[in-house]
């Protein structure tokens, strides 16, 4: 283990169907789908991808009485195709009748996430809560506690105002918000445990759009309670804003050791496939050094040394080769998910890099001689060239794997 990642914060492990979240457990990944539930196929149909790209927990909205009906065909779907992914139930303003009405839904859902300050207004508030925590208690189901603060309990808002307010320094708002989203949190799940769902039966997360916010908010709760953490920037965004913008908020915590399982808000582009946002946060904890999902390719980012599109066009293949074969390579070659290829531009640091990886390539810059050599765990092992160059260095990759981490049956 590198000694430069972090201690994880202490929080009590918390059973998710057959995930661990919190505790000893690696962080976990999660989604969401942007299907109609009440459409079983088209739900089935992404979950299974995002479960296929890495998600180990996938959060369904259930809005409607025909959701809550779709919830049990969807769970069979998964688990004729083997697919044993939890799945967890988005529940807003109606979750009560809903978890009350349709008991094969509470069933199948392997969590509940309630929001606080869309569980019920006035007087309903604490009745409704009561009602969705016995139920959870009655299905022994845990509980997602996820206060948004685009949905802040607003009475918990106002009173929290108006004390500052009397205060003789009163703090700042963003101050009193981020702390009115802990105590929303914290008081909730004081009341859940009061109704006798149990302290191992609860997650929390305060979820916030800006990253500093997000930060300060997550710091502060992590050092309040020992419930394991679901983090996410709420509305990160789309595209490379979306990604940067958690990626910073989301690196700076878990570099603390805070979270215990992440997820990753992002707009998909029109058409574009929901399983981006289990990349991306794939992406963020392995290239942070605390879990491995994909073998990395290491490339550089070319110059004027590279003058063709050749050497981006391979690292590319190479990336796209790599994702396709993981799902039976996991299978079949244990550990293959921490390998590193290199795929490299030109000799100024292509030999090099290339020596550190795995097996790497060391590509012809301009004006070089138009052969590559190759790099198998520091040593110069052949030269490639010609047409066929990307073909051979795949069947090289493809060797090295069922070489180093093929499973050795005993004769
Ligand atoms: S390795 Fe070569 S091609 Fe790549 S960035 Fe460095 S000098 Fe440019």
């Amino acid at each position: 283990m590198n000694p430069a990642i972090p201690q994880r914060r202490h929080s009590i492990p918390v059973q998710v169907g057959p995930v661990t979240v919190g505790g000893e457990a690696p962080v976990a990944v999660q989604s969401m789908t942007n299907t109609d539930t009440a459409d079983i196929e088209a739900t089935a149909v992404q979950v299974a991808e995002l479960a296929r790209a890495g998600s180990e927990l996938v959060r369904i909205t259930v809005n409607s009485e025909a959701a809550a009906a779709a919830v049990p065909a969807i769970r069979e779907r998964l688990d004729r195709q083997g697919l044993a992914t939890p799945l967890i139930g988005d529940f807003h303003f109606n979750g009560h009748k809903l978890l009350s009405r349709y008991p094969e839904c509470a069933e199948a859902l392997a969590k509940y996430r309630i929001n606080p300050g869309n569980v019920g207004h006035g007087s309903k508030k604490d009745e409704q809560f009561a009602t969705i925590i016995e139920l959870a208690c009655k299905y022994d189901k845990p509980v997602r506690i996820g206060v948004n603060w685009g949905s802040l309990d607003q009475a918990l808002v106002v009173r929290m105002m108006d004390e500052n307010a009397r205060l003789p320094q009163p703090r700042e708002v963003e101050e009193v918000t981020r702390e009115a989203l802990i105590v929303s949190a914290l008081d909730s799940a004081r009341q859940a445990e009061a109704l006798g769902l149990g302290h191992d039966r609860i997650i929390l997360s305060v979820k916030m759009s800006g990253v500093q916010d997000l930060i300060a908010v997550y710091r502060d709760l992590a050092g309040r309670c020992d419930y394991p953490l679901h983090l996410g920037l709420t509305e990160a965004g789309m595209g490379v804003k979306g990604i940067v913008s958690s990626t910073a908020a989301l690196a700076v915590l878990l570099q603390e050791g805070i979270g215990d399982t992440i997820r990753i808000s992002l707009t998909p582009e029109p058409g574009a496939s929901r399983t981006r946002e289990v990349q991306v946060a794939q992406s963020i904890l392995q290239s942070m050094g605390l879990r491995s999902f994909l073998p990395q390719v290491v490339s550089c980012p070319g110059c004027g040394r590279t003058t063709s599109t050749y050497f981006q066009e391979l690292s590319q293949d190479i990336q796209s080769y790599l994702r396709e074969q993981m799902p039976v390579w996991r299978e079949q070659y244990p550990g293959v998910e921490a390998m590193t290829v290199a795929v490299m531009g030109c000799v100024v640091n292509g030999p090099g890099e290339s020596r550190q990886a795995n097996i790497g390539i060391s590509l012809p810059g301009t004006g070089e001689r138009p052969v590559a050599p190759v790099y198998v765990d520091g040593e110069k092992t052949v030269t490639l060239k010609g047409e066929t160059l990307a073909q051979d260095f795949q069947a090289l990759i493809e060797a090295y794997v069922e070489r180093n981490y093929g499973v050795k049956h005993e004769a």
